[in-house]
């Protein structure tokens, strides 16, 4: 047995190749490589012309069990050339998810690791008999690191102490009226503002700050010249020529 022939074998077997390609029903273009995977097997490279899949080869891997024997098909496959067209790399959905996504009726459930949550520990035995009173409930909490995370978000974002607004206000929302501060441990660095005309409704950073402050008085009503309310009941006496 010599296995110099049984490569030979393998290399020459390019009708054969070809002949598996078409049973399969493709349409081999030119041959344009073999390669010898080990002492019985190799695969055959035709190119294939398909919409759709430019660059792509036809590949047919041929067998032989020794010199004497007939070569044989493996398999037949559609295989990426260099510089194939490829469909972009799968990224799952919950990688792919962003802020600002989630629209109404949308179902986001956090993974039971999220490193936001954690278990609710006073959520059991006795305890957990008088939730409904004490509004408990909730099977996960915020761990520390989803609160410290939400709590750098809030702070560097819109309604931080360095957004333009608060830049340029001169009362901080730790002073207003209209700053609801949240309860637990973020109470003293954020709240929620009340006031319809502002960040109503958003969380905003105690250093917040914007010009509809409580602390702000009105200002008296302003006018031009132009549009000086005209009074009526006011008569303006003019001297007359004799
Ligand atoms: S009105 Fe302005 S200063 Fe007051 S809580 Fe809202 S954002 Fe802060």
């Amino acid at each position: 047995m010599s296995l110099t022939a049984q490569i030979d074998l393998l290399r020459d077997a390019v009708d054969v190749a070809r002949e598996a390609v078409v049973d399969d029903g493709g349409v081999p273009g030119d041959h344009v490589a073999v390669v010898v995977e080990d002492d019985n097997s190799a695969a055959h490279y035709f190119t294939a012309d398909l919409p759709g899949y430019r660059g792509w080869r036809w590949c047919a891997v041929v067998a032989v069990a020794a010199d004497d024997e007939p070569v044989t098909v493996s398999e037949v496959v559609l295989l990426p050339g260099d510089g194939a067209l490829l469909a972009p790399v799968f990224v799952p959905w919950s990688e792919r998810i962003a802020a600002g996504d989630l629209q109404p009726g949308d179902q986001l459930g956090a993974e039971p690791d999220d490193a936001r949550l954690v278990p609710n520990q006073i959520d059991n035995g006795d305890v957990a008999a008088v939730d409904g009173e004490l509004g408990l409930g909730r099977r996960r909490l915020l761990s520390p690191e989803g609160r410290a995370d939400a709590a750098q978000r809030w702070y560097d974002g819109d309604y931080g102490p360095s957004s333009a607004m608060a830049q340029a206000a001169k009362h901080s929302c730790s002073a207003c009226g209209f700053y609801l501060p949240l309860a637990g441990a973020l109470r003293f660095t954020f709240g929620v503002c009340a006031n319809e005309y502002s960040a109503d409704g958003h969380v905003v950073s105690a250093e917040y700050g914007c010009g509809a402050h409580s602390d702000i008085a009105p200002k008296p009503p302003v006018s031009t010249p132009q549009f000086d309310p005209f009074d009526d009941g006011v008569l303006e006496v003019f001297a007359t020529a004799e």
